[in-house]
């Protein structure tokens, strides 16, 4: 396939040739965060399980009140405290209260929870100067989460919110969507290891790190290997890997003299080739090997960061179960010009923030796609149309890829 492909016509090419695993492994609460539910939670309790007081003060008979003032309280005989984690073994009959904690079940007779602010302790009474509402501060049996309830729902990508709601109906481990496995191969006979002195013509390997990230953040486990330009390391490299789930390269499938990545992947499975028409990112490379889906990415820093974002993040979420695959968009202005653009859509690094009600964009500095400094403090990749010209105040299109901290 030869022709120039939207972003959206790649995305969707690839996903459409992605399966949901239908794998699923029970994981522990805090494992099985970022991953996606394979089930249905169905609550096997009544959150709260009992009847409780919302606030420290008095459980008591609403009637009993019904007629209290300032001038003439009702006057309540204290029969008992029950402390948080206590068991409410006794009935509250006309005339009697309980003093009750936050929390602490409210007991069988009363129907309403009287604030201790709003209470006078005296002796072994206590004094009521206005009437309760029947249920006033009381927390229901089941009012949070009725038992037998939906809590959640298969597809869910489970983050605190969720595991709080987990953990508050006992669910110690749930049912996710297994982890993709991932091979990430680095080629070039250029690269050296990060902490390594740098000899002569050489560049350190900075894809491993940053797409490793990238690779982590979605959950999938991850083996990457450096391959140098070579044809048989490549293709034994390739063969290797086919055993994950997805073989990603960096670099080597240009049409350098030594990008050995394009033949060894159509020697073991098949290659399409992509030009997206998108700025940065060079042809993509897409296909197979073995049974592993293979994705080639520019060797070029920034170029692998915005093209895994675009293309292979997606993929990877979908292969995981979450039911959401994009990042959320929101619209924003424009701090500065960004000038015209050509004739490719660009996705610019950039900052978003939120100052006076609105969403604020600006690009992190030069675009040139070996400016490894464009993607220091990026947020947001901003969607500049092709050939439109865009000014300081204009309204783009900004994907989020990471949460706004601040206001930097
Ligand atoms: P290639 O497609 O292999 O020709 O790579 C394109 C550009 O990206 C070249 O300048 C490479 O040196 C650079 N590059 C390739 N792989 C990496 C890497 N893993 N880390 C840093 N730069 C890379
Ligand atoms: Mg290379």
């Amino acid at each position: 396939m030869n022709d120039l492909l939207s972003v959206e016509e790649a995305q969707e090419l690839i996903l459409h040739s992605v399966q949901t695993f239908s794998e699923t492994v029970e994981m522990s609460l805090l494992q099985a965060v970022g991953r996606a539910l394979a089930e249905d939670i169905v609550s096997p309790v009544h959150v709260p399980p009992f009847d409780n007081a919302a606030v420290d003060g008095y459980a008591v008979v609403a009637k009993d009140t019904e007629s209290a003032t300032v001038n003439s309280p009702a006057r309540l005989r204290v029969v008992r405290t029950v402390h948080a984690g206590d068991v409410a073994d006794f009935t509250i009959g006309r005339g009697e209260a309980a003093r009750v904690m936050t929390g602490a079940p409210v007991p069988v007779g009363a129907d309403a929870m009287v604030m201790i602010e709003d209470t006078e302790q005296r002796g072994s009474e206590v004094w009521i100067k206005s009437p309760a509402r029947i249920g006033q501060h009381i927390r229901r049996r089941g009012e949070a989460v009725a038992q037998g309830n939906t809590v959640l729902q298969k597809g869910q990508s489970l983050g605190a919110g969720e595991i709080l709601a987990l953990a508050a109906i006992g669910r110690g481990s749930v049912p996710v969507i297994r982890p993709a496995s991932v091979c990430l191969l680095t080629t070039g006979d250029e690269l050296v290891e990060p902490g390594q002195p740098l000899p002569a013509g050489k560049i350190y390997n900075s894809n491993r790190y940053a797409l490793s990230v990238q690779i982590g953040e979605t959950g999938a486990v991850l083996d990457s290997l450096h391959v140098p330009d070579d044809p048989v390391a490549t293709r034994e490299a390739l063969r290797q890997a086919q055993e994950h789930d997805m073989v990603l390269t960096a670099g080597g499938v240009s049409v350098g003299e030594r990008d050995f990545v394009k033949q060894a992947v159509q020697s073991l499975g098949e290659l399409r080739f992509w030009r997206v028409a998108v700025k940065p990112g060079k042809p993509i490379a897409f296909g197979r090997v073995g049974q592993a889906l293979f994705v080639g990415l520019p060797g070029n820093p920034v170029s692998a960061m915005v093209t895994f974002e675009l293309f292979v993040r997606p993929a990877l979420r979908k292969m995981m179960g979450h039911r959401h695959l994009f990042r959320p968009q929101v619209q924003a202005t424009l701090e500065h010009d960004l000038g015209a653009i050509g004739g490719r859509r660009e996705y610019i690094r950039g900052r978003l923030r939120w100052s006076d009600g609105r969403w604020l964009a600006r690009s992190t500095g030069s675009q040139a796609s070996g400016m490894v400094a464009s993607m220091i403090g990026a947020n947001a990749l901003i969607v500049a149309p092709a050939r439109s010209e865009l000014r300081q105040g204009d309204l783009v299109n900004v994907i989020m890829i990471d949460l706004p901290s601040g206001n930097g």
